[in-house]
């Protein structure tokens, strides 16, 4: 089977064709570096995606803290994951790079905070 992937890994955004059976693959071609063969054999075989979303913060004096996941999980996740996400509600202050949940539903990866929000 072919398919053409556009690598997201750099601003070049290359074109690459990958021919794969059985998700082995036979030959890439399109890729500018090694990188792009490397992302591609992860779209394949476990395509992951990192999150950001915001979260509700009581008594802050901005009502949501824009978030980030700590690493890439699994893309089918991501659907589960922005649920448990959305529930959140965390009390102010909150701060840069504070954990907001960990191993979010048992995955390998943390609810993280992207800025500070101070309390009322
Ligand atoms: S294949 Fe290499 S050069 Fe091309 S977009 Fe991916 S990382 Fe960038």
């Amino acid at each position: 089977m072919k398919k053409s992937y556009t690598c997201i890994v750099c601003p070049n955004g290359c074109e690459i064709v990958a021919d794969f059976t059985e998700k082995v693959i036979v030959s890439l071609t399109g890729a500018g570096c090694k990188r792009g063969g490397e992302y591609v054999r992860q779209e394949i075989t476990c395509p992951m995606r990192n999150i950001t979303s915001s979260v509700g913060v009581l008594d802050g004096k901005l009502p949501l803290v824009s978030v980030k996941l700590s690493k890439p999980i699994p893309k089918e996740k991501i659907f589960a994951v922005m649920q448990e996400v959305r529930a959140i509600k965390i009390q102010a202050p909150v701060k840069l790079g504070q954990v907001i949940l960990e191993k979010v539903l048992g995955l390998d990866s943390d609810v993280v905070a992207t800025k500070n929000v101070e309390k009322i």
